[in-house]
């Protein structure tokens, strides 16, 4: 979506730009208000608009991942494709803010059969893109390589499904309205709660131009007082998740991409 077509779009693109520029700020704040580390997947397109805003999320100690260069939807491009889209990513990590990611999650929610394992083979540790586990698992690999990790997201704790309204173009696709504040928080809580009380592994896909909104912050205020309410949780990045997973199952883990 941020391949030009919205040239002819201006007020659409604003809703987005909206994100690095003034909400981003106010997120930052709170995470660091609740000392809760996080994962920022981000178009590198982004990365170069706004390079200063990204900057600002590893001084404050997160981690960045790959999502693309134009926010490309993978299903629809071929190996090749994805492929240039990783280097020329990777290119902008590394000239930008001077780091080599670990972790990709696949802009649009959906990849290839042959993505994982080119993924894999570029050095990514992780992947937090598809949606069928509550625990971290592993994508097949040939033997004796290290492989891929998958850390799934779920439509339940993304903000789109619940915060989101674009008059045109319509999306997503058959919502357009926007939920009960009250209702969001209690429903992220509840679910939280139930993958605490399971012992799960849990993350969510937020958007800073979407929660990070100004009376949006208590909503994401609220979750995240109730998760620091229990004193049993590892809040990390997935970065960290990945190498865990990989360490119980006895491959190499430390080893930094470049
Ligand atoms: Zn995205």
């Amino acid at each position: 979506m941020l391949d030009g077509a919205l040239r002819h779009n201006p007020r659409y693109f604003t809703e987005g730009a909206y994100g690095p520029f003034r909400a981003l700020p106010r997120l930052l704040d709170l995470l660091a208000r609740h000392e809760m580390p996080a994962t920022f997947f981000i178009p590198t397109w982004v990365v170069e608009q706004w390079t200063e805003s990204c900057a600002a999320i590893l001084r404050a100690g997160h981690e960045v991942a790959y999502h693309g260069h134009h926010h490309e939807f993978f299903r629809d491009l071929t190996p090749e494709r994805q492929l240039e889209v990783m280097q020329r990513s990777r290119e902008v990590f590394r000239s930008r803010l001077g780091v080599v990611p670990s972790g990709f999650r696949t802009p649009s929610g959906d990849w290839t059969a042959q993505t994982p394992s080119l993924l894999r083979e570029f050095g990514i540790r992780y992947s937090s893109s598809m949606r069928g586990e509550d625990r971290p698992y592993f994508h097949p690999a040939p033997e004796g390589a290290v492989p891929l990790v998958e850390l799934a997201g779920r439509w339940d704790m993304d903000d789109y499904t619940s915060l989101a309204y674009f008059e045109d173009p319509a999306f997503p696709t058959g919502h357009d309205r926007i939920s009960d504040y009250r209702a969001v928080l209690a429903n992220w809580c509840a679910e939280f709660e139930g993958y605490h009380a399971e012992g799960l592994f849990w993350t969510t896909i937020l958007h800073p131009k979407v929660s990070a909104k100004p009376a949006r912050l208590a909503i994401l205020d609220g979750l995240f007082s109730t998760i620091r309410k229990h004193d049993d949780v590892w809040l990390t990045t997935l970065d960290q998740i990945a190498r865990w997973s990989l360490q119980q199952a006895g491959y190499p883990a430390g080893q930094e991409p470049s």
